[in-house]
Formats: structure tokens, C-alpha cells, sequence
């Protein structure tokens, strides 16, 4: 995987100007045929209720299984997508996928309360977010409290009004809204009661910082007092000791997500995954 991540690293930064903007022209093109394709795929990662460790649903981050270049994480082509109209069709592409993803999962009968999607910000920008997501639910049969959606607070604060305005119709279809990788953005906080908003995320930088240092969850600490302030629930992402976890447990976090409780993986491994907590509940 490091070496994987090396080769394409060493496309967008190389030091010869002719060659990035080629080789960028080549990554634009092979990502515009992606969907068509069926090279973009969804991984997920469990979100635990902090209490009981039991998942309560999980987070859909996107792949481009990109031929022989292996499996392409986000970081490395959703920026570049994001400056074209590509990230439009890839951005309704996840959710339709998501969608098709909890249909059939309450098909099988499977307990998954909510999946979360990330969205870009020029997709947010759009203005068509509510359309894309109730024509998603709709064509899946999916109920919309099933679905939640990621934002950042940047995307929010660019143009207040008309983002209140799409995240008031998101809210009345009965999707949930978290704010992600919050603590990050320097955003005001005023904005935090003008929007609906249903959860904040910690940020995993400040979550990192657990037990490192005397002052290292003092960000931790000051974002859930603000979200139970504010009658928000408090995600932490990131978390990948024991140390974070009960440190996080001990401050009230309700819901906890990172490598200590699951890795982003297909689909498979996360109904097993809530398929044997069931088995447990059932057994004990
Ligand atoms: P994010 O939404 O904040 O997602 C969390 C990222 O942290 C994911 O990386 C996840 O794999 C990783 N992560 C989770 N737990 C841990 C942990 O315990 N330790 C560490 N070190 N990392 C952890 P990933 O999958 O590479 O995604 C990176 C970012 O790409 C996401 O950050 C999100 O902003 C964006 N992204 C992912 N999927 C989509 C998508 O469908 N659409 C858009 N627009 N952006 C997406
Ligand atoms: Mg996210
Ligand atoms: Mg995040
Ligand atoms: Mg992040």
C-alpha cells in the first residue's frame, strides 16, 4: 500500500512541470470513464455507540480501483475531480450506490441504522443536494432516516443562506447532517445554531492527541461540551487505542469510529460484522 500510495504520489507532485499536466490530463480522463466503467466502489467503516461498542451504522468512503494501479484512496483524485463537473456525477454516484447499498441490507434483514456519505464542496455548491438525495431514497425504497450526510464547515459558511436553505430540505426529507472533521475549519461558531445540524465529528488530529501530552484533549474536551451544549451528538473519528477510547467514554463521546473498532472494508465485512454482534445479543 505505501508503495501504491508512493507511484501515484509521484504523478501529481513531480518536479517536471510537462509531466504533471499530462499526467493529470491522463488521471482526469481515466476518472471521467470511471463510473461508466464500474471502477468507483464503496468502503465502509463502522461508527459504535460509545456505551456499548455496538455499530450503529458506518461511514461509505469512496475507491477508484483503478486497473493495474490498485486500489486509489480519495485524497488522490477526489481534489482533482472536485475542479471540474466531475464531481457531480461521482457525488451523485455515491449516494445512489449508498442507497442501493442499504436496500439491499434491510433486505437481508440486517440491523444498520444510518449510512453516511461525504459530500465535496462544489457538490454542496450546487445547490441540488436535497434533489440528488430524495431521488436516491426514492429510487432505492430507502427510508431517509436512514441516511446521513457529511459537510464540512467551510462549505457552509461560503454562502449562509443558501446553505441553510439546502440543509433545511435535507432536514425535512429526514436525512441527518454531521459536520465533519470539525475543529479544523476557522469558521465562526455562531453559525453552529443557524444551521440544523443533528451531530459534530472531532476532528481525528485532536483525537490523535489523547494522553500525548498534559494539554492533548483539550480540543477533545471543548468540542463536546459545545455539542452537548448545543443538544448536538459528538462523533470522534480516528480512534485507534484503547487509551482514546476510554478516555473518550469517561468525557461522554457518543459515538466512536477509527481503526480500534473497524477498518473502511467492502460490504461483506461489515454485515458480518453486525451480523455477529446480533448472534451475541441473541446468544446472551
Ligand atoms: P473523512 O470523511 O474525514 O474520513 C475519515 C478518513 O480517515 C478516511 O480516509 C478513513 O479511512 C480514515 N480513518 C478512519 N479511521 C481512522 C483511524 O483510526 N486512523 C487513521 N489514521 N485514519 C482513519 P479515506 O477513506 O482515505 O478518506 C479521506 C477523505 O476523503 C475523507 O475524510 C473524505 O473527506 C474524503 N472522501 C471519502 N469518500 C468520499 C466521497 O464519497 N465523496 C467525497 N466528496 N469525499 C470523500
Ligand atoms: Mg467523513
Ligand atoms: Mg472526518
Ligand atoms: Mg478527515
Amino acid at each position: 500500500r505505501a508503495k501504491e500510495l508512493g507511484r501515484n504520489r509521484s504523478c501529481f507532485y513531480s518536479g517536471d512541470m510537462q509531466t504533471t499536466a499530462l499526467t493529470k490530463l491522463a488521471v482526469e480522463a481515466a476518472l471521467s470513464r470511471a463510473i461508466e466503467r464500474r471502477e468507483l466502489l464503496l468502503h465502509y467503516q463502522p461508527k459504535v455507540d460509545a456505551a456499548s461498542g455496538r455499530v450503529l451504522g458506518a461511514e461509505a468512503l469512496l475507491r477508484w480501483q483503478r486497473g493495474e494501479q490498485g486500489l486509489v484512496p480519495p485524497g488522490q483524485f477526489i481534489p482533482l475531480a472536485e475542479q471540474s463537473t466531475l464531481i457531480l456525477d461521482i457525488g451523485a454516484w455515491v449516494i445512489d450506490e449508498a442507497c442501493r447499498q442499504i436496500r439491499a441490507w434491510m433486505d437481508q434483514g440486517l440491523p444498520l441504522v444510518r449510512l453516511a456519505v461525504n459530500v465535496a464542496a462544489r457538490q454542496f455548491a450546487a445547490g441540488d443536494l436535497d434533489t440528488v438525495v430524495a431521488d436516491a431514497l426514492h429510487r432505492h425504497g430507502v427510508p431517509a432516516a436512514h441516511l446521513e450526510v457529511e459537510l464540512t464547515e467551510g462549505m457552509l459558511v461560503t454562502n449562509p443562506e443558501a446553505s441553510a436553505a439546502i440543509l433545511h430540505r435535507l432536514r425535512a426529507l429526514g436525512v441527518k447532517i454531521s459536520l465533519d472533521d470539525f475543529g479544523t475549519g476557522y469558521s465562526s461558531l455562531a453559525y453552529l445554531q443557524q444551521f440544523p445540524i443533528d451531530a459534530l465529528k472531532i476532528d481525528q488530529s485532536f483525537v490523535r492527541r489523547i494522553g500525548d501530552e498534559p494539554d492533548g484533549a483539550a480540543l477533545v474536551d471543548a468540542v463536546i461540551g459545545l455539542a452537548h451544549r448545543l443538544r448536538l451528538r459528538v462523533v470522534a473519528e480516528g480512534v485507534e487505542t484503547a487509551t482514546q477510547r476510554d478516555y473518550l467514554l469517561q468525557q461522554h463521546c457518543d459515538e466512536m469510529q477509527g481503526y480500534h473498532f473497524g477498518r473502511p472494508a467492502p460490504a461483506d465485512a461489515l454485515q458480518a460484522l453486525i451480523a455477529s454482534q446480533g448472534q451475541a445479543s441473541a446468544a446472551g
